[in-house]
C-alpha cells in the first residue's frame, strides 16, 4: 500500500475539530451552523459528544453558536448575537484573509470576481452581505466570457480556497483578455493544492494499480481528489472501512490511498487496517 504524500485534514480543520472538541469536553453546549468539515463521520462524533449540527440560527437552543472553517458572513455574527448567542468562531484564518483583503478591494474600488461555486458555504461567507452590483461568482470559461468586464474600471479575482487556482488560469485569462486592469487576491490555500497534486503522483505511479480515496460524499475537494485519480487508475470513493468491497482487490498488488480535507485521521487509518486485513 502506498499513502499519498499528503492528504487528509488541512491545518484550519484540524484546529477547527480542535476547538470544537475542546469546548464540548469542556462541557459546553452549543449547536454547529452547518457541518463543521463536509464529513458525516465528524458531524456524528460531535453529536456524540452533544454538539448539534443545524442550518439555521433559528433553529439554536443552546447557548452557543459554532462557525465552522468555512466562515460566515459578518451579518450571521450580528444575528446570533441579536438572538443572544454566543459565538465560538472555528473559520480558517486562510478564508479571513479573503474576507479583509476582499473588503479591501471593494473599498479601493475593485468590482469583484470570486472563482467559486455560489453554493458553497464559504462563498456565501465572502458576498451574501455584498451589494450584488459589486461582485460576480464565476467558475467557467462561458460565464467569463458572458459578461462585459470592460464596463469595470478595475477587477479583483479571488478563488474559493478548496480549488486549485491553475485549473481556473484559463477563465481568470478570459476575464484578462476582456478587461482594462484584472488583479488577482494572493489568498491561494496550498492545502488543497498540495492534496491534489500528491493525488497526482500516485495516480502516474505505474507500480499502483487502484487507488482508494477517503472522504465525505458531499465533500468536493474530496470528489475532485477522486476525479484526479480516476483519469490515471481505477479509483473508489469511500467514507470509511465499512464501504471497501474486497473484489476490487481481487487482481490488484498495490493500492494507494488518499483522502480528503476534511477527513479525520483516524478513518484514514480504520480504512488502512481494512486494507491490509483484505489483502493477508
Ligand atoms: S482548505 Fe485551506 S483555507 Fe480551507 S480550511 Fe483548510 S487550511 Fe483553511
Amino acid at each position: 500500500m502506498k499513502r499519498a504524500a499528503k492528504y487528509g485534514f488541512c491545518s484550519g480543520v484540524r484546529i477547527a475539530d480542535l476547538k470544537v472538541k475542546r469546548f464540548a469536553a469542556a462541557g459546553g453546549k452549543g449547536a454547529i451552523l452547518g457541518q463543521v468539515v463536509h464529513n458525516e463521520r465528524v458531524v456524528q462524533e460531535l453529536e456524540q459528544l452533544g454538539v448539534r449540527t443545524v442550518e439555521e440560527i433559528a433553529a439554536i437552543a443552546e447557548p452557543t453558536i459554532i462557525f465552522s472553517a468555512h466562515g460566515v458572513p459578518g451579518s450571521f455574527h450580528d444575528e446570533a448575537r441579536a438572538a443572544g448567542l454566543k459565538v465560538l468562531d472555528t473559520t480558517c484564518k486562510f478564508v479571513y484573509d479573503i474576507h479583509h483583503e476582499s473588503k479591501r478591494a471593494l473599498f479601493d474600488g475593485f468590482h469583484l470576481i470570486f472563482i467559486g461555486d455560489p453554493r458553497h458555504r464559504e462563498v456565501i461567507g465572502y458576498t451574501h452581505d455584498l451589494d450584488p452590483a459589486r461582485y460576480h461568482i464565476i467558475s467557467t470559461i462561458v460565464e467569463a466570457e458572458a459578461i462585459d468586464w470592460s464596463r469595470y474600471e478595475k477587477l479583483k479575482v479571488f478563488y474559493q480556497t478548496t480549488l486549485n487556482a491553475e485549473e481556473f488560469e484559463e477563465v481568470v485569462q478570459a476575464v484578462e483578455r476582456r478587461a482594462a486592469r484584472v488583479d488577482r487576491g494572493d489568498t491561494i490555500c496550498y492545502a488543497t493544492k498540495e492534496n491534489q497534486e500528491a493525488a497526482r503522483v500516485l495516480a502516474a505511479d505505474p507500480e499502483i494499480d487502484l487507488i482508494v480515496v477517503v472522504g465525505g460524499k458531499q465533500s468536493a475537494n474530496t470528489k475532485h481528489l477522486w476525479e484526479i485519480c480516476r483519469e490515471g487508475k481505477r479509483s473508489y470513493l469511500v467514507q470509511g472501512a465499512d464501504d471497501l468491497e474486497s473484489s476490487w482487490f481481487e487482481k490488484s498488488s498495490v493500492v494507494g490511498l488518499t483522502a480528503g480535507a476534511s477527513t479525520p485521521d483516524y478513518v484514514i487509518d480504520e480504512v488502512e487496517d481494512r486494507l491490509a486485513r483484505i489483502s493477508e
